[in-house]
């Protein structure tokens, strides 16, 4: 019985915030392997193209054909289909081929939450979650957050950690009237934060270095998960290793997970879902702040909304990131974020 109500609560859960895998190749290997799919046409076989599709499918482009997958190395109609569906949700060129841009996004890090192809909401790129959920209580609400006390790393100090998801929080609580307190009590905590290896007992097992990155679940489950395996970095100054992970802009994407965003077209969005080592994308866009104001409304002491105005007017609100500094600041001083 136990079981059952589990395997309920998962599938009630979109899990959110696996990081791309690459699909059998190293970064290296990406070019080599691109020349190889260039020529690559309909009803050609290619070793490889096998990855694709497993990755295609995991993301959610690639449907299952009379209820199986077959895994092979034929660029059919359907893989096809798959690829060009993928180019027009992350912003690539449109070509239905394996070019070099395409291949280097299948291999670059990020989230493993299952993209949503075809939700678009007219020419806004933000997206939901199906049924579009979210934290449902009395405005302006308060979520509280905890650590596991288990499930934790200790690469970087607490404190460090705490500050940089204090801040991650509070980027999203600048726009929105959802306040985030963190809380030592875990058991009764809305958010769940916790550092897992491998197979953890969500279904969504992490893969080690690079990769997913982490996942969390849509609203109102709160699990937060990061892989414990990743070089997770506060400082890239002080963190000098190449496959160093910012783990501000790993937080911040997965928050916006937590509330109910799904992944953005918008290559700058915070919600787009990839990150490469060592960049940090931790300013929300036009994208992402409209996207999560249409789920909770508008934060009444933030500027945000005047800031969205004169981007639109300049034509220029998909490009303009906004600080979490430019907002109101004691808001952010009280919370207690990512
Ligand atoms: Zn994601
Ligand atoms: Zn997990």
């Amino acid at each position: 019985m136990f079981l059952f109500f589990f395997i309920i609560l998962l599938l009630g859960s979109s899990p959110c915030l696996l990081a791309r895998n690459t699909p059998g190749f190293t970064n290296k290997e990406v070019a080599g392997i691109s020349e190889r799919f260039l020529h690559a046409a309909r009803g050609s076989e290619v070793a490889g193209i096998s990855e694709f599709k497993k990755h295609f499918r995991r993301f959610g482009y690639l449907p299952l054909q009379n209820g199986t997958f077959l895994v092979t190395d034929t660029f059919d109609d359907r893989f096809e289909s798959a690829v060009t569906l993928y180019q027009e949700k992350l912003g690539l060129p449109t070509t239905g081929k394996l070019h070099l841009a395409t291949v280097s996004q299948v291999s670059t890090p990020g989230c493993g939450v299952p993209d949503t192809p075809t939700t678009f909401h007219g020419t806004k790129r933000y997206v939901y979650f199906p049924g579009k959920p979210r934290w449902y209580r009395p405005m302006p609400m308060t979520l509280t957050y905890a650590f596991s006390p288990v499930n934790f790393i200790s690469s970087l100090s607490s404190s460090d950690i705490k500050v940089v998801f204090k801040r991650a929080f509070a980027t999203w609580a600048s726009v929105i009237p959802v306040s985030f307190v963190e809380t030592e009590d875990y058991a009764f905590a809305d958010i769940k934060i916790g550092f897992y290896s491998g197979d953890h007992g969500d279904g969504e097992a992490f893969d080690g270095a690079l990769g997913v990155l982490a996942h969390s679940f849509s609203p109102e489950s709160g699990r937060f998960h990061l892989d414990a395996a990743e070089t997770w970095a506060v400082d890239f100054g002080t963190e000098k290793s190449p496959v160093a992970v910012d783990l501000e802009s790993v937080a911040t994407h997965e928050i916006g997970h937590l509330l109910g965003l799904g992944h953005s077209s918008v290559k700058g969005a915070v919600m787009y879902p990839s990150l490469k080592p060592r960049d940090k994308k931790v300013d929300l866009t036009v994208d992402d702040i409209e996207g999560v104001q249409a789920l909770y409304g508008l934060n009444p002491n933030s500027r945000s909304g005047d800031l969205l105005e004169s981007d639109i007017s300049t034509n220029q609100a998909v490009n303009l990131r906004i600080r979490a500094s430019d907002m109101a600041l004691p808001l952010i001083l009280y919370l207690l974020c990512m």
